[in-house]
């Protein structure tokens, strides 16, 4: 059903490295960023699906993994999972984070390329790659390093040159040597299959002249590569991990995990459309609609990949399909400059940054998506500054925090937390009205034109404005002589506090509901950007008394509490602390097994009767393939007895019952010495 009234987004952000935990400096380049203007567009109400995954297929992962001693696959879950955990608890609102090993996709790219090579755009060729004789390797691009032939720096790549941004091979690198040991790598000879791009130049300066909306700097980018020339690119490489080549005779070759990333963001549309909302059509609804907006939110150095490569492929796909077909070519990137730490890279190895694991263990999540948009580094590379980190959150609570909590509290105070009425404007209410009523639209332009910084500056502007407005009012004077002057004032100024809690959303989300649960306006589904304005609450509204919304950061804390982490989680092998206090809230005791029944259509549980001294419960346990129900009658075993019930095959299991486990080895435990059940175990 085509409906031309709406907007259709398909938003997206650069895909993490499956291998590496995401910094502050990811988080704003691309995840967050894009987590803004989704968040922007539902509210707007366009149609938004938002998609992005982990990367799996880098060789890095796979050289982690061989070292562990693992399947590669195992470690690339494991690590996806702990990402997505991450991002969810950074409330980033996703339809689909994937990963780029998945059935969907790999089906997808396989066909993909199927067709990209019917078209005409893929030829073979032998050619000589750089093996290592020592790691016994042919050596995919990333994994060689030597001097870029452009700028003379001497750490490029072998896919790319970080200094200068220019696209390269392995072989154009001067003194190519292997990353993994350092060796100056020889020259074999394989055959691989090569994406035509040359046959695609002046498709692609077209395109990417005719497009406006892309910032300047990046089309002069793209234009400058293009005029200059870029070269075939093999498509496949010699590496076993990744999605195996579909061309004729490719045995053993995987696509390059480059020409493979990129099409996630259409395969993860296509999986959130067959698994997610189950509703297979909602992928040609976006996909293959040219009017969608398709937005790429990534760092600078992915502009080729996302402007040219990425543009390229579909082109190439597109070649002789009807209209309905097509994939939708790029409508934006959305770029941004480097996030360094105290003005240094940041380094892992060297432990300079801060990583999103960490960032949470440290401040509220609110505090850093605040702060990491309004130094969003939009036109220059910024620093993260503890100093400003500090300033921002003042910045923060001064003009917006401040603002709301004096008229929440005066409300709650001096008018039993109802709304007063609006009396006639004045002209210093006329003005801020004003403000209020257009607040909205101006906010939206920056956010649109994806000036993230700008908008969340002028949220804190309009918040001065408030500060100053309630401040020429001085309702707290007002109030001794003529109680409905300052109840007017309050009126608009909780009329000013809505719009926060709209405006603050994209950016804030979990302040933005703690605003409407001071409002005591319910906010779900029916929150819309342009509902701000100068009645949008009511007067007789109930609010509830508020709490301060932000609190003033101790840096000197924060920094040496982020000391302290890494030295804790250094000592126990990456696992983190529990304190004392942590362990005394689980009540650990000795229960008696009295019956053992089967859980009907249930094959590994078990329904136990328990005592623990004169109180009976029942517990559910997965052991019935481990355990036949007469090992279990009568032993006394070990239960976590506060653990909140839960359901489990409508049944209430009260408590967990605690059991070694080594892969299918599991073994209940149970005291060493006789002792009466109900005892506490300390
Ligand atoms: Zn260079
Ligand atoms: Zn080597």
């Amino acid at each position: 059903m085509p409906n031309n009234d709406v907007t259709k987004w398909v938003i997206t952000s650069g895909w993490p490295y499956v291998n590496a935990m995401p910094h502050l400096g990811n988080m704003i380049g691309s995840v967050l960023s894009s987590d803004v203007f989704a968040r922007f567009c539902r509210l707007k109400g366009d149609v938004v699906v938002f998609v992005s995954g982990s990367d799996s297929h880098g060789t890095p992962v796979a050289v982690a993994a061989k070292k562990q001693n693992i399947p590669t696959k195992d470690l690339a879950i494991k690590n996806h999972k702990k990402i997505k955990e991450l991002f969810e608890k950074w409330q980033i609102s996703y339809d689909n984070y994937t990963i780029t090993h998945n059935p969907t996709h790999i089906e997808f790219v396989q066909k993909f390329y199927l067709d990209v090579q019917k078209n005409g755009y893929v030829f073979e060729k032998e050619s000589k790659t750089l093996y290592c004789e020592h790691d016994k390797l042919f050596l995919p691009d990333r994994f060689v390093e030597g001097i870029c032939p452009h700028c003379k720096d001497e750490n490029a790549r072998g896919d790319q040159c970080d200094k200068c941004q220019k696209l390269l091979t392995p072989l154009e690198l001067k003194k190519a040597r292997c990353a993994i040991c350092g060796n100056t790598p020889v020259l074999r000879k394989t055959k691989h299959w090569y994406l035509d791009i040359p046959k695609l130049h002046d498709k692609l300066k077209n395109l990417i002249s005719q497009n406006e909306i892309i910032p300047q700097n990046a089309r002069q980018m793209c234009l400058n590569n293009l005029n200059e020339g870029i070269p075939e690119r093999a498509i496949t490489r010699d590496l076993e991990w990744g999605i195996p080549a579909p061309f004729e005779g490719a045995n053993n070759k995987s696509i390059y995990v480059w020409f493979e990333a990129v099409l996630g963001y259409v395969s993860a549309v296509k999986e959130w459309a067959d698994n997610i909302v189950k509703d297979p059509s909602k992928f040609e609804y976006f996909w293959n609609d040219p009017n969608t907006k398709t937005v790429y939110f990534i760092g600078k150095d992915n502009i080729i990949f996302h402007l040219i490569i990425f543009p390229g492929l579909l082109l190439a796909f597109n070649e002789n399909k009807n209209d309905g077909e097509k994939l939708t070519l790029p409508y934006n990137v959305s770029s941004t400059e480097f996030l360094n730490y105290e003005n240094d890279k940041f380094s892992k190895s060297r432990g300079i940054g801060i990583w999103i694991d960490e960032a949470l263990k440290l401040a509220p999540l609110d505090y850093w998506r605040f702060s990491l948009v309004y130094n969003r580094p939009e036109t220059s590379d910024t620093s993260f500054l503890w100093s400003e980190f500090e300033n921002n959150i003042k910045t923060l609570n001064d003009n917006i925090g401040n603002f709301i909590h004096r008229t929440l509290t005066f409300i709650d105070k001096q008018f039993n937390g109802v709304v007063p009425k609006k009396l006639e404007y004045d002209d210093t209410d006329k003005k801020f009205i004003e403000l209020i009523n257009n607040i909205s639209f101006e906010i939206g332009e920056s956010i649109s034109k994806f000036k993230l910084r700008k908008a969340l500056r002028d949220i804190v502007n309009f918040g001065k404005e408030g500060n100053v407005y309630l401040n020429n009012k001085a309702p707290w004077h007002l109030i001794k002589k003529d109680k409905n002057a300052a109840g007017h004032v309050f009126n608009i100024c909780a009329q000013a506090v809505y719009a926060f809690g709209v405006l603050l959303s994209p950016f804030i989300p979990g302040t933005s509901e703690k605003i409407f649960s001071y409002l005591n306006i319910p906010m779900e589904n029916d929150l819309k950007w342009d509902t701000i304005n100068e009645n949008s609450v009511k007067d007789g509204q109930k609010i509830k008394s508020p709490k301060p919304l932000f609190q003033k950061l101790d840096i000197n804390e924060l920094k040496n509490n982020l000391q302290k982490n890494r030295e804790n989680k250094d000592k126990l092998g990456g696992k983190e602390l529990v304190s004392y206090e942590e362990f005394k809230k689980l009540d650990i005791r000795v229960a008696l097994i009295e019956s053992v029944e089967r859980v009907p259509k249930a094959d590994k549980l078990y329904k136990l009767s328990i005592a623990l001294g004169d109180e009976k419960r029942t517990l559910v346990a997965g052991l019935a393939e481990q355990y036949k129900a007469d090992e279990l009658k009568g032993k006394k075993i070990v239960i976590l007895a506060n653990l909140e019930p839960r359901k489990l095959r409508g049944i209430l299991s009260e408590g967990m019952l605690l059991a070694a486990v080594d892969g299918d080895v599991v073994s209940v435990l149970t005291t060493d010495k006789e002792i009466t059940s109900g005892a506490k175990i300390e």
